[in-house]
């Protein structure tokens, strides 16, 4: 079993509720054991800045699954909540990235581990910060990566996800 960093975001319907329920669809089966999860946040869009704010959290677990079978995991919990391709940082329903799995670093064409973003996204470092600030990617803790990017007028939405809500 190893360590998995997952990250959630949504900008379309209920963008609280999706998150939630992507969390608690990811950690429903055997693939990844619940560990901890952040707050929802607020934030702003990113990439595309013309569209809606964006509910985002972080969680962790602990999982046995290769790199490639945990993303065919969670891409299939995104299909199932309804995610449609839009366009590349567009509009979603549900997004759900592989942050960190374990030790493991991977660059394939279909699977960057870690994620290769994500030391500098304001919205995967502030809620990755409430659960994991000791971790160290590029030789920077997530807490000194996040304290540098400020909060950027994010705020919390929603406390953790926990495993009794369902
Ligand atoms: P983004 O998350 O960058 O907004 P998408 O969710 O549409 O974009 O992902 C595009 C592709 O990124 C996916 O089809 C997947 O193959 C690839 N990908 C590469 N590394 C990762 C990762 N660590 N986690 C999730 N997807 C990844
Ligand atoms: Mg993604």
């Amino acid at each position: 079993m190893r360590e998995i960093g997952l990250g959630f975001g949504s900008n379309v319907g209920d963008k609280v509720d999706n998150v939630r329920r992507a969390i608690a669809r990811v950690f429903a089966g055997p693939e990844f054991e619940f560990v901890v999860a952040s707050s929802i946040w607020r934030t702003a869009p990113w990439g595309y800045l013309d569209q809606d704010w964006f509910a985002n959290a972080c969680a962790v677990g602990r999982t046995s699954l290769t790199p490639e079978d945990a993303l065919t995991f969670t891409q299939s919990v995104e299909e199932e909540l309804g995610r449609e391709q839009t366009f590349r940082w567009g509009p979603r329903v549900i997004d759900v990235d592989i942050l960190y799995l374990g030790e493991t670093r991977l660059s394939s064409e279909r699977l960057i581990i870690p994620h290769k973003e994500m030391m500098n996204r304001a919205f995967v470092l502030a809620p990755l910060a409430e659960v994991r600030p000791d971790l160290v990617f590029d030789d920077r803790s997530v807490r000194e990566a996040a304290e540098a990017m400020g909060e950027q007028g994010f705020s919390r939405l929603a406390p953790p996800w926990r495993p009794d809500q369902g």
